[in-house]
């Protein structure tokens, strides 16, 4: 911009004093053509009044001294010149001189003698001719004076006036450079210093666009990247600003305080939270800037907010306890049914070996009955603990390790087998209806399944009942004709140690962890089970194979 600047004043004063030379010298010219009609007019009006007739080298000898550049001749009628100001002797005849033949017009043309241009005119008076002349060599020496001296003005002009738009413009782009440099800083790239101010900018501006927009973009990856995380998230979470308004809010943190977002975002904290001891709670984190911990409970579900300040803002973590509690209830309400169980077989143990150590039992016949008390109740003790073990096993794996095709009715014939003398000792009659349904299941945890139902089925049953077991389509149906159970507690068989009819269960071995360990298979495999249940008519339990 700056050269163009220069370029454009260099061409605006260059043609102007052009202009003003042309004109000037134009009017020099014109000027001097009048003047020098003028001087060569009053020179032949002095000569012609000074010349008698006879006195022509007296008029020649006045006319030089007041003037050398002025010559004067004196030409008599007959072309003869009389008397020249120029000296040396002049023998050509002079009539045929066109200011002769045109008296008092002016000629122009090149004088050997003088080896100049001349002008000239004449006059006729008193019998002879007067011719006076003055060399062209005075205008243009003048012209050319007025060329070197517009010449000599013009480059000064010039030098002026780029020293001048050179400064103005440094100074006019001054602010440019600065708002440059300041644009280098936020792109971190220093531009070529070749590069004029405005390519300069065009850079810089182009640079700190590619920045922003880079930018722009990374906060947008970032936003949507937070977004995504805190709308995931299975905590609640929000963000409370200086003014205590709701700045952001996850959809778990609205799930679990039933708002609506539009109702509560940017809104004051009583719009979202009813709760006046946790508004304090937050209150008391603006004020003392300490983290707070408040365990609040919204619909029977316990939740704990976790209230931390960071700089003006206050953000508060919503985690659900409800499970973590109900998980430590039933943890106590296991360790308090497996020491109940274990302890009441080691009771007895203990009971009948101090009896025996003591002499209080001394027939031999008492002492076998108590030792195979101790054997049985040692054995339920046993069951016990190999079933929690198993339950211990299946509640801590996520996932199936090994899973094997197993061709589901295979595996039912194995374990029926493995029930035979149960089933003959009761008389019950079992009734198959069985597809070649195949599951993918370790082949151990589909037997123990089996064990547990097929087991139960005979236990339960009555004397000389039956048991029909179908598999159609990947669902297995074990249906008995036993005892059955009421409606009231079909919900809760499936709990650890529960049993409807304790005595009944424990007279039978049961451990009442059976039907936990077929849920939490079902569980680990992805089956479905339920169960139908008429009490004194039967129960059927259906599982749908994954
Ligand atoms: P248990 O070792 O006592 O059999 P389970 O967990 O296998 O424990 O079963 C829990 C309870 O469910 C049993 O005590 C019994 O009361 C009831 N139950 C299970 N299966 C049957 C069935 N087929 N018929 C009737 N009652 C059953």
């Amino acid at each position: 911009m700056r050269k163009r600047l220069i370029i454009i004043n260099f061409v605006v004063i260059f043609l102007s004093l052009l202009l003003m030379v042309v004109v000037s010298t134009s009017f020099i010219i014109s000027n001097n053509n009048e003047r020098v009609k003028s001087n060569l007019n009053d020179a032949l009006t002095m000569a012609t009044r000074l010349y008698d007739g006879s006195n022509a080298s007296e008029v020649c000898n006045i006319m030089y001294s007041s003037d050398s550049n002025i010559r004067i001749t004196i030409i008599s009628s007959d072309g003869e010149v009389l008397s020249d100001t120029m000296t040396g002797e002049i023998i050509e005849n002079h009539l045929d001189r066109p200011e002769i033949k045109n008296l008092g017009e002016i000629y122009k043309r090149y004088s050997k003698s003088l080896a100049m241009n001349m002008l000239y005119i004449a006059a006729l008076d008193d019998g002879s001719y007067i011719r006076v002349a003055i060399p062209e060599y005075k205008l243009n020496s003048v012209i050319e004076g007025m060329l070197v001296i517009s010449t000599l003005a013009l480059i000064a002009v010039l030098a002026i006036s780029i020293l001048i738009t050179n400064f103005l413009s440094k100074r006019a782009l001054r602010p440019l450079s600065d708002e440059i440099d300041r644009f280098s800083i936020i792109t971190g790239e220093s531009i070529n210093s070749s590069y004029t101010t405005e390519e300069k900018l065009a850079k810089s501006i182009d640079d700190v666009y590619n920045v922003i927009n880079k930018q722009v973009s990374d906060l947008k990856r970032e936003k949507n990247k937070l977004s995504f995380i805190i709308n995931n998230m299975n905590q609640g979470f929000i963000l409370i600003d200086s003014n205590k308004n709701v700045e952001l809010i996850n959809d778990e943190a609205l799930k679990i305080l039933k708002a609506k977002k539009e109702s509560v975002l940017n809104k004051g904290l009583p719009y979202l939270i009813r709760d006046n001891e946790l508004i304090d709670s937050i209150d008391e984190v603006f004020i003392n800037n300490s983290n707070l911990k408040k365990e609040i409970i919204i619909d029977d579900k316990h939740y704990i907010f976790f209230i931390a300040k960071n700089e003006s803002l206050v953000s508060m973590f919503i985690v659900d306890i409800t499970m973590e509690l109900q998980m430590i209830v039933m943890k106590k309400e296991f360790f308090d049914n497996a020491s109940h169980e274990l302890k009441s077989p080691l009771q007895t143990i203990i009971g009948y070996q101090e009896m025996i150590s003591n002499g209080i039992i001394t027939k031999e016949e008492d002492i076998k009955h108590a030792i195979s008390r101790t054997i049985a109740e040692a054995n339920r003790m046993n069951s016990i603990i190999v079933e929690m073990l198993e339950l211990s096993r299946l509640e801590g794996a996520n996932k199936p390790v090994k899973l094997e095709r197993v061709l589901v009715k295979s595996n039912i014939h194995l374990v029926l087998d493995s029930l035979d003398s149960q089933i003959k000792e009761r008389g019950i009659e079992v009734k198959l209806d069985l597809d070649d349904s195949y599951s993918y299941i370790e082949s151990n945890d589909l037997n123990r399944l089996l064990v547990n139902l097929i087991s139960n089925a005979i236990k339960y049953n009555k004397d000389n009942g039956s048991i029909m077991i179908t598999l159609k389509n990947e669902v297995l149906t074990i249906s008995d004709t036993g005892i059955g159970i009421a409606s009231q507690n079909i919900d809760r068989i499936f709990e650890r140690f529960y049993r409807v009819d304790k005595a009944k269960s424990k007279e039978l071995n049961g451990t009442g962890l059976g039907l936990a360990i077929v849920k939490h298979i079902c569980k680990l495999y992805g089956f479905t089970i339920s169960v139908e249940s008429e009490a004194m008519v039967g129960t059927s339990f259906i599982i749908k194979l994954k």
